[in-house]
């Protein structure tokens, strides 16, 4: 049996994409659903502690790390697979513009909104993202997921309630794999379609930066948070090396050495000046890992 891929104490700056994070004690790479099944069984049995990482692109970890293991689907977790009964199956850590583009060259169309996001299917799946009024939910078929146990279960769509950037599901654990219904199209119209949306993207939203994208979820009503933080003048507000982007005022920026302990205090400054201005508490959107209040 081949041995399972790991490293003692990587630093999660280095898995992240707004590049912030301390060391995780244990962080593994499994190359199959069968190796996610062995980790997991064998972390329940140590009573050992246990996250799933996808891209790394909606997260926030503090700069003392994380205990326990973390598990990195993104590196060898990355086939996708065009099956005969026009179901297409992908593996957690596919990153969803691949996934885009690789749909898009088989002509098939519903995936092009999720091109721009960088993340993969297992992030994207845990939290319905989406973009341009679609969302991975509307496209999925079937999720598997390893519970803690390390059992592996097959959960449909319909069992799965999706909504504005959440997903409810009857089994908690990590997503290894999903199944998606897409439509007959045209690889032409779906590269043209990836090209408009990710043109409207660049030219909103900022580019080639160190982010985890929005910092908070819209609030119910019509108000939307990057209205709100602008409107309280958090475009461009910093905290050391922490901002809010000029850009995109819910869009937080690493602008070179920023810490977590930076980014909580601006998400603090961004959330107290709303709720003085609008009576509005804002929730974050981006996960946090190795805070007190987890
Ligand atoms: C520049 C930029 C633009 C963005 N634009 C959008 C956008 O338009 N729309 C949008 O919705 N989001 C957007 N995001 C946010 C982010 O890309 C999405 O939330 C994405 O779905 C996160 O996926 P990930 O693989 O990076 O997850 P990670 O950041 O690695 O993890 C996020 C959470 O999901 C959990 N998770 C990850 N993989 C699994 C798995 N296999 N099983 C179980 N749990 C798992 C983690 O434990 C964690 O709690 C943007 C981010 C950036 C940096």
């Amino acid at each position: 049996m081949k041995r399972i891929e790991e490293m003692f104490g990587a630093k999660m700056r280095e898995f992240t994409t707004v590049g912030i994070g301390g060391a995780a004690e244990r962080l593994v790479f499994p190359r199959s659903v069968r190796e996610i099944q062995e980790i997991l069984a064998s972390e329940r049995a140590a009573n050992r502690e246990v996250r799933a990482l996808g891209g790394g692109s909606n997260l926030l970890v503090s700069d003392g790390g994380v205990r326990g293991t973390v598990v990195c689907l993104k590196k060898n977790m990355g086939k996708v697979l065009f099956a005969s009964g026009g179901t297409t199956v992908a593996d957690a850590g596919v990153m969803l513009p691949r996934f885009a583009v690789l749909c898009a060259l088989s002509a098939l169309s519903g995936a092009e909104e999720l091109g721009g996001i960088p993340g993969t299917v297992g992030g994207a799946l845990t939290m319905n993202a989406g973009a341009y009024g679609r969302a991975i939910g509307d496209i999925v078929e079937w999720v598997e997921i390893v519970d803690p146990e390390g059992t592996l279960h097959r959960v449909a769509a319909r069992d799965i309630r999706f909504s504005y950037r959440t997903a409810e599901y009857p089994v908690g654990g990590i997503i290894a794999r999903a199944g998606f219904r897409l439509r007959p199209g045209h690889s032409d119209d779906a590269f043209s379609r990836m090209k408009t949306l990710n043109e409207g993207r660049r030219a909103s939203q900022p580019w080639g930066e160190r982010t985890f994208g929005s910092t908070f979820r819209n609030p119910p009503g019509l108000e939307r948070a990057a209205v709100l933080l602008e409107r309280v003048g958090m475009k461009g507000a910093r905290e050391g090396d922490a901002m809010f982007s000029e850009k995109h005022a819910n869009f937080m920026i690493n602008r070179g050495r920023a810490g977590a302990s930076d980014i909580l205090r601006l998400i603090a400054r961004g959330r107290e000046a709303v709720r003085k201005l609008a009576d509005i508490t804002l929730a974050t959107e981006v996960k946090m890992w190795g805070f007190a209040d987890e």
